[in-house]
């Protein structure tokens, strides 16, 4: 069903009137089911978010059609950042894993940066026997990995493979270190990453500017170090927040959650 590589730039804006024509099979919510095959997996999409309305509509323009393709049985949710606090992806993504739950008996999940966009669908937006590291060529890191370990961008775990480790950590605040904190706990709990090869794997990041309150942690290497003895009691199993609002858009659930700041 694929169509292998895929021209995706991002100099003229998208319109949702156009995402609705492409796809008017999409259920309310961001919802999708084939209707002639029973999907192997159930995938929930978590896209942190916060203030990044230009970047989604690309992020709904380019894949909807790429998981159809892909003949999944699928579901989008926007997890939304309530306030102007210090930004808390990973915390975001574990809040994303609950909820998505809450509505469906999900057996995948796949962690995607709004601004990720995948340039040939054969990269399937699935799980796999091992966690699964997607975005392995990014255009910002000339098409390479930026380090081995590098596990940011986009990343499928099964529910399994997400309860083996206790989920991802709730307290990095701010820019950076959290990935790395996700590849300690896999390999601490003897997982490998699996990985497409890197022309499959190649994809396009929309330039942006840092945003604000996402300064980089300075915490975040001290924070790493420790890994092996804090993921135990700091993951799924701690998590805590409120919903704020939720949202069944056309294309997407979007769930706005109150997070908390730093040290509370
Ligand atoms: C940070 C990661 C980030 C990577 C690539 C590392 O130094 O800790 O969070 O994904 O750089 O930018």
């Amino acid at each position: 069903m694929g169509v292998g590589p895929l021209r995706v730039e991002f100099s003229d804006p998208v319109s949702l009137d156009l995402v609705r024509q492409q796809n008017p099979r999409l259920g309310a919510g961001g919802r999708y089911r084939p209707d002639n095959c029973v999907a192997l997996q159930k995938v929930a999409l978590i896209i942190p978010f916060r203030h990044r309305e230009d970047h989604l509509k690309f992020w709904l323009y380019y894949l909807h059609p790429i998981l159809q393709r892909q003949q999944l049985d699928y579901g989008v949710y926007v997890i939304n950042q309530s306030g102007e606090d210090t930004f808390n992806r990973a915390k975001l993504l574990n809040v994303g894993y609950a909820e998505a739950l809450k509505e469906y008996d999900y057996d995948c999940f796949v962690f995607s940066d709004v601004d990720l966009i995948p340039m040939d669908d054969r990269n399937t937006y699935r799980c796999y026997g091992q966690p699964r590291h997607l975005s392995v060529s990014m255009d910002k890191f000339d098409f390479r990995l930026p380090y081995w370990q590098y596990f940011g961008g986009v990343s499928s775990l099964s529910k399994e493979q997400f309860l083996k480790i206790n989920g991802f950590p709730n307290n990095y605040w701010g820019w950076g270190g959290e990935d790395d904190d996700i590849y300690n706990r896999l390999s601490y709990k003897g997982m490998s990453i699996s990985r497409p090869s890197s022309d499959i794997g190649r994809c396009r990041m929309i330039r942006h500017n840092r945003d604000a309150k996402n300064e980089e942690n300075p915490q975040r290497f001290n924070r790493i170090a420790h890994t092996r003895d804090t993921m135990s009691r700091d993951g799924i199993s701690s998590l805590k927040y409120m919903v704020v609002k939720v949202e069944k858009a056309p294309f997407y659930t979007m769930i706005t959650v109150d997070v908390g700041k730093p040290g509370s």
